[in-house]
């Protein structure tokens, strides 16, 4: 009886620890590269702090991940500094060139180019790149670790070279014409036999001796040598030599600034949510979700349920609605930020959902203080990276970056990718008669949909989170502040979730998961409905009761390390 007895005290003892505490770990880095991941490592153990490790991520990603992201793109990162309990937001977005005028993406009859390849590849859609100045300013202010140190992790790897990946081999084989520009399709591919052109295969040993020289120039010089150096000079020569006009000088880069902007926070039920607020449409949008869903028992909903399938894709219309009209650059344009968050106006639009029957139409709001502008028509296709760093302190960022869409522009300057963010602007300046908020217009940030999150509950860090995908981003990332807040889900859980969402148009749900099943009840209520490859990149941390754990999204090839 006695060993009964304490052998039942002991399974629930067990049971309890294991559940509340998989880990005991201090801090927690999660990536969407195993070397950046150990990169940052590397950098915690040498002393360093988030800060630190980002800049190291950060040069690590630009050459392993390259599809993705790179320090000739853009960033948004929150940053937690934990001894000042202080949140600060950071944008380092890609502006459009002093030169340009609302019809770079027209044709001479005034229509729109054809996005890819036509918009997309060449100069005219490299926007200055934002990345160096973001993580040598937020170092400068926050870093620990000297800067040349930051850099040997990925010089060491430029020059020894890295495993190809096998993401990185298959976006290769559905870009065409990055095949035909140099020098990315030396680079980036190898001749057969035949004489044809492949894909470096998965597995070779890739060096990039261009990079690392770069590198070494930025570790001596800092961002001096990007934005007035031999780099600068390296980028406007890549965009001149090149079939399309460029527009971008030298004045652009050495004006080019990043902004440090108040984050955009609203309560979610007991815990406070933060993100970027514009350019990036992200945070805006998620917390307007956010606020409708306050509203109902998510809790009592199972995640892959057609009633909950139903209740997200209706308020994604909802918001996605107001995004496309009223979200842009807030230093060019009103962004009503206030009106669109105002709680009359929500609880109006909430109205607008039927339940147990798909809406018809959901049509923009008119929320306080707007501006009158016409529909941005989105269609940035899904790239970027996001990663999660809290250190040893308690200091944590959450950073999103981006090149826009997979390999950028095409174009490489001094190793690395050049953006192509310039097309996350409307094409069309004007829609009949009405200017679009997300118009192209000299020195302004495209749009963007990246949304890097941080949650606090009572002051204090509770979860970071955020993801890659094009506009699908503020839906993946919203689902994840849900499964956190209300579901209870580990973030290991919450990226093996499958997605689902509607951005205006029909409702998405994720191809070779449980949810196909759920189709024929969601046409019931009258969903129009598609089965797709959703790629999203969540990397989340979530602080337990003695610890850090985190959660690498199994659609990317990341990982995650505690630190102890
Ligand atoms: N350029 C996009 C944005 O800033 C991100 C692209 C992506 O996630 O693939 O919203």
């Amino acid at each position: 009886m006695k060993f009964i007895f304490s052998f039942i005290l002991s399974f629930i003892f067990l049971t309890s620890t294991y559940a509340e505490s998989p880990s005991s770990s201090k801090g927690i880095i999660a990536t969407s590269n195993p070397h950046a991941s150990r990169a940052a490592k590397d950098i915690i153990d040498r002393g360093g702090n988030a800060i630190d490790a980002s800049v190291a991520v950060q040069l690590v990603l630009t050459l392993t991940e390259p599809q993705a992201t790179g320090i000739g793109g853009g960033a948004f990162m929150l940053y937690w500094d934990e001894s000042k309990s202080k949140l600060y937001s950071v944008d380092g977005r890609e502006k459009a060139p002093s030169k340009v005028n609302e019809n770079l993406f027209l044709d001479s009859d005034g229509n729109k180019k054809k996005f890819y390849p036509d918009a997309v590849v060449g100069s005219q859609s490299v926007g200055v790149p934002g990345i160096i100045k973001l993580l040598e300013e937020t170092h400068k202010k926050f870093g620990k670790l000297p800067w040349e140190e930051l850099f040997e992790y990925a010089i060491n790897l430029a020059e020894n070279g890295f495993p190809v990946s096998p993401a990185l081999n298959s976006i290769l084989g559905y870009l065409k014409p990055l095949k035909k520009i140099e020098p990315a399709a030396s680079y980036y591919f190898v001749e057969n036999s035949e004489g044809l052109k492949k894909p470096v295969p998965v597995g070779h040993i890739l060096k990039n001796i261009e990079y690392s020289k770069t590198l070494k120039r930025l570790s001596k010089y800092g961002s001096y040598d990007f934005y007035e150096g031999e780099t600068s000079k390296l980028i406007i020569d890549a965009l001149n030599n090149n079939n399309k006009e460029s527009k971008m000088s030298f004045e652009d880069l050495r004006n080019y600034q990043i902004v440090w902007r108040e984050p955009l926070c609203r309560k979610y039920r007991s815990y406070n949510v933060c993100a970027m607020g514009p350019p990036s449409s992200g945070g805006l949008t998620m917390l307007m979700m956010l606020k409708i869903f306050e509203n109902f028992d998510i809790r009592s909903m199972d995640p892959n349920s057609v009633e909950m399938i139903h209740l997200f894709s209706e308020v994604n219309r909802i918001a996605y609605a107001d995004r496309a009209y009223y979200m842009g650059d807030s230093d060019f344009i009103d962004v009503p930020v206030e009106g669109l968050l105002n709680e009359s106006y929500l609880s109006e639009r909430e109205k607008l959902i039927t339940l147990n029957r798909y809406s018809k139409t959901i049509n923009h709001g008119n929320p306080p203080g707007a501006e009158e502008f016409e529909k941005n028509i989105d269609i940035s296709k899904p790239s970027t990276s996001h990663f999660v760093i809290v250190d040893k302190e308690g200091n944590a960022v959450s950073m999103t970056s981006t090149v826009e869409g997979p390999f950028g522009s095409h174009l490489m300057a001094g190793g690395f990718i050049l953006n192509n963010e310039l097309t996350d602007f409307s094409m069309m300046p004007e829609l009949n008669g009405k200017k679009i908020a997300n118009r192209v217009e000299p020195n302004k940030r495209p749009m963007s949909s990246m949304t890097p999150t941080i949650i606090f509950k009572d002051n204090n860090l509770f979860a970071l989170t955020g993801s890659p995908g094009g506009t699908s981003i503020i839906n993946y990332v919203t689902k994840s502040v849900l499964g956190l807040i209300d579901w209870n889900l580990d973030p290991s859980q919450i990226v093996n979730l499958p997605h689902y969402m509607n951005r205006g148009s029909y409702t998405e749900l994720e191809k070779n998961t449980s949810l196909e099943n759920l189709k024929a009840g969601l046409e019931l209520l009258g969903h129009p409905v598609k089965i797709q490859n959703k790629r999203s990149g969540l990397h989340i941390a979530l602080k337990k009761y003695d610890g850090y754990v985190g959660g690498a999204d199994p659609r990317k090839e990341g990982l995650v390390i505690p630190i102890n």
